[in-house]
C-alpha cells in the first residue's frame, strides 16, 4: 500500500510585546500497561478497588520482599514499541530512581534510566488532511507507578492509598518535534490509538491510565531549525513541565497559559527557570512549584534486586507477527480499498471497534456509500444517544441491508433514512420491513406517468412557468414524491417530468 505523503504543519507563533515567539514542546507519556497484575507483583490492578485493597507485601516494600519481573508487561513495552517502528533493546535493565513520598513506600521508584527496553522510533500526528508532523519518539521504559495520597477527606490528615503502587507504567518520551498546543493534543490522542489497536494500554485517561508531563520552551523564529540542523540544545529555550495532564483541553490551555508565562519574563529581562508548573484547570492560572531536580538528585543506580532483562530476537519476531494493522495502514487502506476521503478516513479509523464495523458494512458494498451512512447516519445518531459502536442497535448486517435495498432501487436515499429509524426503534430485517410496510419504491413508469399527468392536468400555470423557466420543474417533483408518499423513484420522476414539460 502507498503511503501517504504529507506537509509539515506550521509551528505556532506567538506575539510578544518584543517580537515573534514560537513553541516547542516534547513530551513525556505514562500509559498504564494493561495488566492485571502489577509489574513486580501479583496483586490486582483493577481500578476503583476499595482503598489499599490490591496490595502485596513488595508494592509496601515489607524488608526482605524481592520484585520478580512480569513477563506480559514486559511483552507488552515491546508490542508497543513495535507499533511505533522502534529499536527493540534485547538488553535492558532496571535502576532505582531514590526519593521520598509518602505514597512511595520503598524510597525509590524502579524504573529504565540508562538502558531502556525500547530505542529510537516515530509517531506520525495526523494534524488535517495532508498535513501531518512526524514527531521523533526517544524512547520507551517500563517503570513502577506510585500510590495516591489523599489530602482532602479530611481537614486534619493525608491519607495513602497504595492501590496504584507498582503498576506498570510505559513511558513513552518524544523528542521536541511538537510545535503547537494543537499537535500536543493530537499527539497524545495518536498515542492513545496506537496502544488502544495494539490492545498494550487501555488509554483511558479519565482513571488516569494515559497522562502526559508537558515540556514548553519558547524561542525566537529560526532558532528551532538550527536545533534541528545541529542538535544543539543550546538553541532552544529553558523548558518547564506541566506534570500528569490527562485532558486534552488542558493541555492546550495549560501550554497557552506556560508559554504566556515565559514571554512575558524573558521580556522583562528575566530568565526561565527550569521548573515544575502547576496548572490550574478551575482558573487557568499558573504557578511554578519547584525547581527541577537533576537526574543525580535522584541517585540513580542499577536495582540491585533485579537481573538485566535480556529478551530473545525470536521472542520480539513472535511478538512482530502478531501485531494487528495499526491506525496508519488502515487508514491508507480504507482510502485505497473503499475510496473514502482522508477526513472520512480518520473519522473511521479512530477507534478500532469503528473501523471493523465500517468494514463489515462497506465489504462489497459503494464504499463511499457505506462511509457516508456510517459517519453521519450511525455515528451521529449513536453520539446523540451518547452510545458508542458496542451499544448500536443497528448491526452491521441490517445497515449493510438497508444499503443493498438503496443498491437495488427498493428504496430512495429518503425513505432508507425512515427505515434507518425503524430498524434503529424495532429492529428487524430491513428487506422484510420494506416488504410488509408497503415501502418500496415505485419505479413502475406508468404509475408515475400517470401521476406526473395528473398533477400537469390541474397545474396549467404552473406548466407555463415552468415551461418558460426549467428551475420550476423542481415543484412538480416535488408534488409528485408527495402524491406518492414519497415512494417514487426520484431519478424516473425527474426524468418524466422534463420529458411532459418539453412537450
Ligand atoms: P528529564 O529526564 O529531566 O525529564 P529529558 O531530557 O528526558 O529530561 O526530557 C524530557 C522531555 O523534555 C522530553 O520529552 C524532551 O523532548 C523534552 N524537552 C527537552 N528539551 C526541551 C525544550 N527545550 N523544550 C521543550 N521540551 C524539551
Ligand atoms: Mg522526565
Amino acid at each position: 500500500m502507498a503511503e501517504l505523503t504529507y506537509s509539515e504543519p506550521k509551528a505556532k507563533v506567538i506575539a510578544g510585546a518584543k517580537g515573534d515567539w514560537e513553541l516547542v514542546i516534547g513530551l513525556e507519556v505514562h500509559a498504564q500497561v494493561a495488566s492485571k497484575a502489577k509489574l513486580f507483583s501479583g496483586a490486582s490492578t483493577e481500578f476503583g478497588a476499595e482503598p489499599n485493597s490490591n496490595v502485596s507485601f513488595v508494592d509496601s516494600a515489607m524488608p526482605g520482599m524481592l520484585p520478580v519481573i512480569n513477563e506480559f508487561c514486559v511483552e507488552q513495552a515491546v508490542r508497543t514499541g513495535l507499533g511505533i517502528k522502534a529499536d527493540i533493546n534485547l538488553y535492558s535493565a532496571f535502576d532505582r530512581k531514590n526519593y521520598f513520598y509518602p505514597d512511595l513506600p520503598q524510597g525509590y521508584q524502579i524504573s529504565q534510566l540508562y538502558h531502556p527496553i525500547v530505542g529510537e522510533g516515530e509517531i506520525l500526528v495526523d494534524m488535517e488532511p495532508g498535513v501531518a508532523r512526524k514527531v521523533r519518539v526517544e524512547r520507551i521504559h517500563l517503570e513502577q507507578d506510585a500510590g495516591k495520597s489523599v489530602h482532602d477527606m479530611d481537614p486534619n490528615m493525608s491519607f495513602v492509598d497504595l492501590n496504584r503502587t507498582g503498576v506498570a507504567l510505559m513511558e513513552i518520551v518524544s523528542r521536541p518535534d511538537i510545535r503547537s498546543p494543537e499537535e500536543a493534543a493530537a499527539y497524545v490522542a495518536k498515542v492513545r490509538q496506537i496502544v488502544q489497536y495494539l490492545g498494550t494500554s487501555d488509554g483511558n485517561m479519565q482513571n488516569g491510565n494515559l497522562r502526559a508531563d508537558v515540556n514548553v520552551s519558547v524561542c525566537r523564529p529560526g532558532d528551532y531549525e538550527k536545533f534541528r540542523e545541529t542538535g544543539d540544545f543550546s538553541y532552544l529555550g529553558t523548558r518547564c513541565e506541566l506534570k500528569n495532564m490527562n485532558s486534552m483541553r488542558f493541555i492546550q490551555a495549560a501550554i497557552m497559559a506556560e508559554a504566556n508565562r515565559q514571554i512575558a519574563l524573558i521580556e522583562d529581562g528575566g530568565e526561565v527557570e527550569q521548573n515544575t508548573i502547576a496548572w490550574n484547570p478551575d482558573t487557568g492560572e499558573i504557578s511554578p512549584l519547584r525547581s527541577k531536580e537533576e537526574a543525580h538528585d535522584y541517585r540513580y543506580f542499577p536495582c540491585p534486586d533485579l537481573l538485566p532483562l535480556e529478551i530473545e530476537q525470536s521472542w520480539v519476531d513472535e511478538i512482530k507477527a502478531s501485531l494487528p494493522e495499526l491506525p496508519d495502514a488502515k487508514k491508507s487502506r480504507f482510502m485505497a480499498d473503499f475510496g473514502v476521503s482522508e477526513y472520512d478516513a480518520n473519522v473511521l479509523t479512530a477507534e478500532v471497534a469503528n473501523a471493523n464495523y465500517f468494514e463489515d458494512v462497506a465489504k462489497g458494498r459503494d464504499g463511499k456509500q457505506a462511509a457516508n451512512w456510517v459517519i453521519n447516519e450511525l455515528f451521529g445518531r449513536l453520539n446523540k444517544e451518547d452510545l458508542n459502536i458496542s451499544g448500536s442497535p443497528i448491526s452491521t448486517a441490517q445497515l449493510g441491508g438497508i444499503l443493498d435495498l438503496i443498491a437495488k432501487g427498493d428504496i430512495s436515499g429518503k425513505i432508507a433514512k425512515d427505515l434507518f429509524e425503524i430498524v434503529w426503534t424495532e429492529g428487524g430485517d430491513p428487506a422484510e420491513i420494506v416488504e410488509s410496510r408497503g415501502m418500496k419504491q415505485v419505479t413502475d413508469t406508468g404509475a408515475i406517468e400517470a401521476a406526473v399527468d395528473e398533477i400537469i392536468a390541474a397545474n396549467p400555470d404552473q406548466v407555463e412557468k415552468a415551461k418558460q423557466n426549467p428551475k420550476l420543474a423542481g415543484w412538480f417533483v416535488g408534488q409528485v414524491m408527495k402524491a406518492t408518499g414519497g415512494k417514487a423513484n426520484p431519478k424516473a420522476v425527474n426524468e418524466i417530468i422534463a420529458k411532459k414539460l418539453a412537450q
